[in-house]
């Protein structure tokens, strides 16, 4: 357990929930694989796993167990989210930073980048691009910085709310920035956030205090790990965790995920909404450790297991990954994906249309810079369901009572709809030709696929509104 000075406020009852000795200690038992497969039957039964039943499936390394494993993945993606892909664009604001991550190219001690905070009108001019693009999410990102005060983050939130450009309009607003205390929570989460997201990037205590020198902010392991109790106890009752994979041994990762999953489940009887588990990529002035780095067939073990443990958590692939793997990925278990995505300070205008990886200014290398509406036709052409709907956040459908799993044919009567009107609204406003052709014929493929009756003859309707009208942002 780590120290923290008297002047953090934790949550109430905070506690370090990630005992290292008992995890790898379940990473060690012997497998049986007559409990391999009840606990895969018990996944499609869509009941969350405990730690140590992920943990049978990591030990589980037999080609048949793990071919299991992906087909139960792959069958429980299509249950619980069917074919949607939900699509947002991350947005760095300002990669000024006090920390010095070892794996970061925005860490302190990198004397090549270069340091750069979006004013207010460049941030704003950063929105009106994206809204061009037909991007209806975003996720803004910080460095650690007293520059980004919580009033600084809410100001920048609202800024994005503030900016329509023609036919586009940002409808949700995620944040990735530093742990914050309550009041700083309160602050970002009255300005209108989405999800709040903070990954503890290793669970593992020494692989963290190695990656994170003492003395900086992010070394306190606690403060990190607890971020999210506060964030629920403030009103953020929507939180992404995450890990980022490459630090430490990824199968001991995805034990500390799925702890704190049920760690936030078991104190707020909700878990986190999303799941993130980028793999380290190479960054300015970056020492990649070959020790951990995860293979890519690990990868979708991981991505795999993660679904079979959590069956209604949302699953983040971002555009670290390249296009063709995130492609092979996205069938066993993702439900979001970051498209047309730019990571340098003001590459949203400043790049031009051609993507333009300049080292110094990014925090990592990017593995996917295809354009939205590239991936978006991908998506269509492979029988996905792009969706922008934003409406669960906006109708306050948060938090316990409204998990997609407590509300009977939520995916049916609100998702699914909801997904084909705010695909129809891209087809309309932003989708180049062959886009538009590949998307009429999903829509058409979905429909026929409703069952006949009110609800299809009003979601026909809605479609035809915002065909023959104009009308926009008829959520369910
Ligand atoms: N500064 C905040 C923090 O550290 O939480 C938020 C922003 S940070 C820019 C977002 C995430 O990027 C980090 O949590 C880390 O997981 C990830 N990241 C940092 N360096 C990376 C690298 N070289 N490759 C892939 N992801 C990286
Ligand atoms: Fe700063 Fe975040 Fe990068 Fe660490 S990961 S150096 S805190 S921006």
């Amino acid at each position: 357990m780590t120290g923290v000075p008297a002047a953090k406020q934790l949550s109430e009852n905070a506690r370090d929930f990630i005992c290292d000795a008992e995890l790898h200690a379940l990473l060690d038992r012997p497998v049986d694989p007559v409990q391999v497969r009840e606990i895969i039957a018990k996944s499609l039964a869509k009941e969350p796993l405990e730690v140590a039943e992920t943990a049978v499936l990591l030990n589980a390394t037999d080609p048949e167990l793990v071919e299991a494993q992906f087909e139960a993945a792959r069958q429980l993606k299509r249950d619980v989210y069917g074919n949607r892909i939900v699509l947002f664009a991350p947005l760095y604001v300002g990669n000024y930073c006090t920390n010095d991550c070892d794996y970061c190219g925005f860490r302190r001690s990198n004397p090549a980048a270069i340091r750069r905070t979006l004013q207010r009108d460049e941030l704003a001019a950063q929105v009106a691009a994206l809204e061009r693009q037909g991007q209806k999410r975003l996720i803004l990102v910080f460095g650690e910085h007293p520059q980004y005060s919580p009033e600084f983050v809410a100001q920048a939130i609202r800024t994005v709310y503030e900016v329509r450009e023609g036919a586009g309009e940002i409808r949700r607003v995620n944040i990735n920035a530093a742990p914050q205390d309550h009041a700083g929570f309160r602050t970002i989460r009255a300005a209108g956030i989405g999800t709040y997201q903070i990954f503890q990037e290793t669970y593992h205590h020494a692989t963290y205090a190695a990656v994170h020198p003492a003395g900086t902010a992010k070394s306190d392991y606690l403060w990190r790990l607890d971020a999210l109790d506060r964030a629920w106890e403030s009103g953020c009752d929507d939180v992404g965790i995450g890990a980022l994979f490459g630090l430490y041994d990824w199968r001991f990762e995805v034990l500390g995920l799925v702890t704190h999953a049920r760690h936030l489940m078991e104190k707020f009887h909700c878990g986190p909404h999303t799941i993130s588990f980028p793999r380290l990529r190479p960054a300015s002035g970056v020492r990649l450790r070959e020790k951990w780095l995860v293979s890519n067939e690990d990868f979708k073990r991981l991505v795999s297991i993660l679904r079979l443990s959590v069956p209604y958590t949302g699953m983040i692939l971002t555009a670290r990954e390249p296009a063709a793997l995130r492609n092979d990925i996205l069938a066993f278990g993702v439900s979001q994906i970051d498209a047309g995505s730019r990571i340098e300070l003001g590459g949203y205008t400043e790049a031009g249309d051609a993507q333009q990886q300049v080292w110094e200014r990014e925090q990592f290398e990017l593995g996917d810079v295809r354009s939205l509406d590239e991936v978006i036709r991908q998506l269509l052409v492979e029988g996905y369901l792009p969706s922008f709907c934003t409406a669960c956040y906006r109708l306050g459908r948060t938090g316990e009572q409204f998990m997609e799993f407590a509300i009977p044919g939520f995916i049916q009567q609100l998702c699914t709809p909801n997904a084909l009107t705010t695909l129809k609204e891209y087809l309309v406003d932003f989708a180049s030709p062959a886009t538009r052709l590949a998307g009429e014929q999903l829509l058409a493929q979905q429909l026929a696929a409703l069952p006949d009756g009110e609800s299809k003859r009003e979601l026909i309707a809605r479609l035809q509104r915002i065909e023959s009208t104009g009308e926009r942002d008829l959520y369910y």
